[in-house]
């Protein structure tokens, strides 16, 4: 990886108690093997933010401790799952700027994972069940009475042998059996009364074809992988606690010596958004959003079409550590270090985005200056410059002129003066109005004497942005905002879902903005801050040399905060 940004907040990875583990491992050489740990992803959607804390977490502990961290596909699903996936996830993985040392795919473990479902059966610790799946369930008990044993739990060992071998022929329709662990109908962890292992399933697999009938559940796929790929510790999210008895139960029986173990940390989840491939996949096909990367989505693949960069995604999840207990995270602890990121990296730019046209009555007819604008501020490392043209006729921000202005406006307004960002003073001497009444163009003066940098003292307490109208560059401005407009989307009454509280104003589109001519010889993809306005990077799938489009990564402030104190 290359190095992690400035932010304090990454100066030494902290250490969580998963760490803690870890190094107790090396230390005492528990598994007599480097650490090793895997991320592994179903192929069944686009990764998001939440995987990024994985990600981060797996990647990270492999880099910290000298060890090794796979990339395994857990696709043992052959409904769902899709090559397309693959690819999305391989690319989101290595842009947030980790390499894998292996990459696996749990279907390349389905003859192995047969071999141990034989290896049980012969040992008596698995037998076919050919109830239907209703009856399963009913069996299995309750939390607060045991299951009662099916009719087929005392099959012979030779009986279970055939039905499991003629299963995995194909002599059987979808559903008529199962293969169960055979452990405890009263087990008081649910999960181990008799857990099924294996069932059929006559689809295509996307990498398998139709190799396979039967295919094995996550339980059975997961673990097994694990330790087929001698991982040492298996990281997980804290809803799979509860499978940590089977884990330990399958990779023990199936003959592993030192065997990985299961440590849960909690989940990522993060105010204003949902964080689950399910929901974030509804989104995509009922047209909520334009696509996996719709720069709204807070998958890796929207934040990365956002403008957010690696970093600050490293950074964040470096920010809110790991946990053992569930806790939702304020989305401004994201947007802080998005912001804070960017306004170490990113140049200075003038853009408008709501036009309204400045004639200067007194600057020469065809006059053309060059001022020099600084594009970054003095508290950031990074300098430098670009000319900027100024011409007799600008446009300025409609919000940055009001005829009848409150007291504390510091902008324009019929008589007042203001600062054009690098340039003079102006002075507004004429409102034009068209014949609706709206304002279409300001008739102002400029002090010649006043230019930035120069030795006139004149002072103004407001400084605004600009274009030069016969340099401007048309563009169009997109802004994102939050995704939902209440902080848990999940936490809704009976019948609604989350899809309800979408907020109608996640984009706000400004098709007729105005952008100085230097970002023209930029490549698309640069971010800016575009002063006074937020930050933005010209969007990749959308832009074309003779029409720029930018997206809003990130405000310069939080909005929200200033609208609570005041609602
Ligand atoms: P989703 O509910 O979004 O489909 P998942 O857990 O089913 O998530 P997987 O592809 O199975 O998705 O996840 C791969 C890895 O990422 C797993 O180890 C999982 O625990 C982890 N992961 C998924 N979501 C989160 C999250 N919100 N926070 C932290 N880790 C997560
Ligand atoms: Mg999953």
């Amino acid at each position: 990886m290359t190095d992690i940004s400035h932010s304090p907040t990454d100066a030494a990875p902290r250490r969580d108690f998963i760490r803690e583990l870890v190094a107790e491992d090396v230390a005492t050489g528990r598994f007599g093997r480097a650490p090793a740990t895997r991320f592994p992803p179903e192929p069944n959607g686009f990764l998001h933010l939440g995987h990024a804390k994985s990600i981060c977490l797996n990647f990270g502990i492999a880099r910290e401790f000298g060890g090794t961290c796979n990339l395994r596909f857990d696709d043992t699903n052959p409904a769902t799952e899709d090559v397309k996936y693959v690819e999305a996830i391989k690319r989101d993985v290595q842009w947030l700027g980790f390499t894998w040392d292996g990459e696996y795919y749990a279907s390349d473990y389905f003859e192995q994972l047969y071999e141990i479902a034989e290896s049980l059966v012969l040992k008596g610790l698995a037998y076919v069940d050919s109830q239907n799946e209703e009856e399963i369930r009913t069996n299995r008990g309750t939390v607060t009475s045991p299951g009662v044993p099916g009719p087929y739990r005392d099959r012979s060992v030779e009986e279970n042998l055939d039905l499991l071998r003629r299963m995995k022929a194909g002599e059987f329709a979808d559903g008529t059996h199962v293969l169960r662990a055979k452990i405890d109908l009263a087990h008081p962890n649910m999960i181990m009364r008799d857990p099924v292992l294996v069932r059929i399933r006559h689809a295509h697999h996307y990498r398998r074809g139709d190799a396979w009938c039967i295919y094995p559940l996550y339980d059975f796929a997961h673990g097994l992988s694990d330790a087929i790929e001698g991982i040492t510790r298996s990281l997980c999210t804290l809803e799979f606690k509860d499978n940590r008895d089977i884990y330990d139960w399958l990779v023990q029986h199936a003959g592993f010596t030192s065997p990985p173990t299961q440590i849960e940390f909690a989940r990522l989840e993060l105010d204003y958004t949902v964080l689950s491939k399910r929901k974030l996949l509804r989104l995509v096909n009922e047209g909520y959003v334009r696509g996996w990367d719709d720069p709204r989505m807070p998958t890796i693949a929207g934040l990365r079409r956002r403008g957010v960069r690696p970093e600050a995604i490293r950074t964040f999840a470096d920010t809110i550590g790991v946990a053992r207990k569930d806790a939702r995270i304020e989305l401004a602890t994201f947007e802080h270090t998005v912001r804070d990121d960017l306004n170490m990296e990113v140049p200075r730019v003038l853009c408008v985005l709501e036009p309204l046209k400045v004639t200067l009555t007194n600057w020469p007819e065809g006059h053309v200056e060059m001022l020099d604008a600084s594009s970054y501020p003095h508290d950031v490392p990074k300098t430098g410059s670009r000319p900027m043209p100024m011409s007799r006729e600008l446009f300025i921000d409609r919000n940055d002129f009001m005829e009848d202005p409150p007291k504390k406006f510091h902008r324009l307004s019929p008589g007042a003066e203001v600062r054009l960002r690098f340039g003079y003073i102006i002075k507004c001497e004429e409102v034009v109005k068209d014949d609706a009444g709206n304002v279409i163009e300001l008739r102002c003066t400029y002090d010649a004497e006043t230019k930035s940098g120069g030795s006139s003292d004149r002072k103004v307490k407001g400084t605004i942005h600009w274009v030069s109208a016969a340099h401007a560059h048309r563009c169009e401005v997109r802004l994102y905002d939050r995704l939902f407009s209440v902080p848990d989307p999940d936490d809704r009454p009976e019948g609604e879902d989350f899809t309800t509280v979408l907020n109608p104003d996640s984009l706000v589109t400004h098709a007729d903005a105005v952008i100085e001519p230097s970002v023209l010889t930029d490549p698309i993809g640069s971010r800016y801050q575009f002063e006074r306005t937020g930050y933005f990077i010209s969007d990749v799938e959308d832009s074309t040399p003779q029409r720029l489009v930018f997206n809003r990564i990130i405000s310069l402030r939080d909005g929200w905060a200033k609208e609570l104190k005041k609602g």
